[in-house]
């Protein structure tokens, strides 16, 4: 059974884990490699992974069948590298700061996105003696990273002339899109149009790039659905979300989309007790209870990663013998601990078996989903299980 981890983890061997599902990973890239065929699959696990775990799942996303790993930072990538990890690997994001000359000794493919990067990544290989392998990134209309359209002719052109150089090569180019949780919205044809045709002008420059990638999750479980799908799943995609089984769709789950959420977090029920009316509950004394009733403490807040703001975020409370009940926080969340109403009196009884029931905030199964958490905190699912702190044990199953 998925949602039931007692077989795998005894009680109490963590006090707060975030389970995280390794073979959920593999299903999700092999749902993944249903929509895109034979196109490069890049797993992206930046940001450990959405705080599921780069390492681990890095290895289970290749083993699934991803062609190549991304992440943001170089350093993230080196990390990957020390990991033992030496699967193609693309870093895109870069300052002044940026180590290139650690990222070319570990064969770390770079995203430039301009001028500046493209010069230090050429200079650091030249120093080097090896031909860095770059992807050209350009804004088609995020208006983030990404060199603007205007200046993309002049960016090719030196990228043209570096390669005669023998410092780079221009392995790639790739965009980001603005919108494409939202397919029916005219910006992404717009995007995918001069997307086109900035790669169009880079084969004119003289440039041969082989990977061509615009295509994040959202994009790429709604190609099917767009005007053109080959615009859209160009050569590669770059999936993240979807690698860790959430939907960034706001009208599909995750088992419409075919994908198994990965992440489970969850504690045990540190203390129950029984209050009467007018009970307040935590700083503030924001809530108050009407009637007598059975307090519950979750002993996991901010510190752990849960947003101070989602009062009123759901908690799954399996207690030993009975049936699982789904309560939710009360007043605020503090750094370390929040407050289940349980709705009755009564419920501190130790037969009732609160006291120590496993407490899962979300997860597969019949358990709350993470969505239900990111609407409590006015958030995205992608938020939540990238912020699950440090403090809450990554455990892994299904290796
Ligand atoms: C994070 C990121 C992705 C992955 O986005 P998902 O929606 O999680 O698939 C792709 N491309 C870039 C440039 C990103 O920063």
């Amino acid at each position: 059974m998925p949602t039931d981890f007692s077989p795998q983890i005894a009680p109490g061997a963590s006090e707060r884990m975030a389970v995280i599902d390794l073979a959920a990973v593999r299903a999700n890239v092999a749902r993944i490699r249903q929509l895109v065929g034979e196109r490069t699959l890049i797993a992206v696990v930046k940001a450990d992974a959405y705080g599921h775990g780069a390492v681990e799942v890095s290895r289970a996303a290749l083993t699934a069948g991803a062609d190549m790993l991304g992440v943001v930072h170089v350093r993230e990538a080196l990390a990957l590298r020390r990991a033992g990890i030496d699967a193609p690997l693309l870093a895109w994001l870069h300052t002044l700061n940026t180590d290139f000359s650690a990222a070319l000794a570990a064969d770390i493919e770079l995203g430039a996105s301009g001028r500046w990067d493209l010069e230090a990544i050429a200079d650091a290989a030249a120093s080097a003696g090896v031909t860095a392998r770059v992807h050209l990134k350009v804004d088609t209309g995020l208006g983030r990273n990404g060199s603007t359209e205007e200046d993309w002719p002049a960016l090719l052109a030196r990228a043209r002339a570096l390669e005669e150089g023998g410092t780079i090569k221009v392995v790639g180019i790739f965009s980001h899109l603005a919108v494409a949780d939202e397919p029916e919205r005219a910006e992404n044809r717009e995007q995918m149009k001069r997307f086109a045709a900035d790669v169009a002008a880079a084969r004119q420059a003289g440039l041969t790039p082989s990977l061509i990638h615009l295509a994040n999750t959202p994009a790429t479980l709604t190609a099917a659905d767009a005007v053109s799908p080959e615009d859209l799943l160009c050569s590669g995609v770059r999936v993240g979300l979807g690698l860790y089984g959430l939907s960034p769709l706001a009208d599909e789950t995750s088992a419409d989309l075919g994908l198994e959420p990965v992440m489970t977090v969850q504690t045990f029920i540190a203390n129950v007790k029984e209050v009467r009316a007018g009970q307040g509950v935590s700083y503030g004394l924001n809530y108050v209870c009407e009637r007598p009733t059975t307090l519950a403490l979750v002993p996991m807040g901010y510190a752990d990663g849960v947003p101070r703001v989602a009062t009123g975020g759901p908690v799954r409370v399996y207690p030993a013998g009975g049936e699982p009940v789904t309560a939710r926080v009360v007043g605020r969340i503090a750094m370390d601990q929040m407050v289940l109403d349980l709705g009755e009196p009564g419920l501190s009884d130790p037969a009732r078996g609160f006291l120590g029931a496993r407490a899962v905030l979300f997860g597969n199964g019949e358990n709350p989903p993470v969505e239900d958490w990111a609407e409590a905190a006015g958030t995205i699912n992608y938020e939540i299980v990238t912020r699950i702190s440090q403090r809450v044990e990554r455990v892994y199953i299904g290796a």
